[in-house]
């Protein structure tokens, strides 16, 4: 479970990027923070994963306070944007770095990166160079190396983004695979398409941004897709996912 009580980050002293964010996340649910741009989603998910430090407020994971815990203990595993894939490196020794760093033995290594392989489909690509990839299969790649290594938590920050529409639709749904293959696992997932968050989300957060700067940061709502959408709390909410009016 993570809980978020009380979070607010500034960026210098005059510029609030997240407000007042109360949360909790539970075991083996998929959360979507959603909401449009510069409205702090990142910032938060970097937050969640320990990789930013100057905030008040407590974030905790279990009951470890998350920037108090060394970063090889955290148990979370972040997918980025633009993949990230060491070019000088196979897809397998891409998957298997993190665990060498770790000094897992190596057929259990071995073991992992086959499992991620077979989930994501890639188990023929293991031999070969990122660049003789394609953008879908270098994202399979991005998310197999999260995969192995197990973690509690899964962060995906736009992880889609850079693919072409109908590869999005189809990764989407792998995307929910992965949370089928992982029951006990949270995931926190940053989008700014509705669309996407509507089909994944167990429950979405809205970010608040625009030109009411005092709220720029803080949740204008968090429930179940079809609950913001039916029933949004304001005009923010109801003008973001296009509720019927
Ligand atoms: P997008 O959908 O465009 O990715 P986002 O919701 O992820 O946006 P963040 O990247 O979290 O937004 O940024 C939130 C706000 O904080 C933005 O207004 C951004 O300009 C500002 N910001 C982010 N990082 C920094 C930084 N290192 N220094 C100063 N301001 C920053
Ligand atoms: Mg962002």
């Amino acid at each position: 479970k993570i809980t978020l009580s009380g979070v607010n980050k500034s960026f210098g002293a005059n510029f609030p990027v997240i407000r007042g964010v109360d949360l909790t996340i539970d075991d083996g649910e998929f959360c979507v923070f959603l909401g449009p741009s510069g409205c702090g989603k990142s910032t938060l998910l970097r937050m969640v994963a320990g990789l930013e430090t100057a905030y008040t407020g407590q974030i905790q994971i279990g009951d470890r306070v998350v920037d108090k815990v060394e970063p090889a203990d955290r148990e979370v595993a972040m997918v980025f944007q633009n993949y990230a894939l060491y070019p000088h490196m196979t897809v397998y020794d891409n998957m298997a770095f993190g665990l060498r760093q770790a000094k897992t033995a190596k057929d259990e290594i071995e073991r992992r990166v086959k499992e991620a392989a077979r989930i994501l489909q890639i188990e023929p690509l293991l031999d070969r160079m990122p660049k003789a990839l394609s953008g879908g299969q270098r994202q399979r790649v991005a998310i197999g190396r999260a995969i192995v290594r197990q973690p509690k938590v899964f962060l995906f920050d736009e992880p889609l983004s850079n693919l072409d529409a109908a590869l999005r639709v189809h990764m989407r749904s792998e995307i929910a695979t992965l949370h089928r293959n992982f029951p006990a696992a949270s995931m926190i997932y940053v989008t700014h398409d509705q669309t996407e968050a509507m089909a994944l989300a167990d429950k979405i957060v809205l970010l608040h941004a625009g030109k009411d700067m005092l709220k720029h940061g803080s949740i204008a709502q968090v429930g179940k897709p079809l609950d913001l959408y039916h029933r949004p709390r304001n005009l923010f909410v109801a003008g973001f996912l296009g509720s019927p009016t």
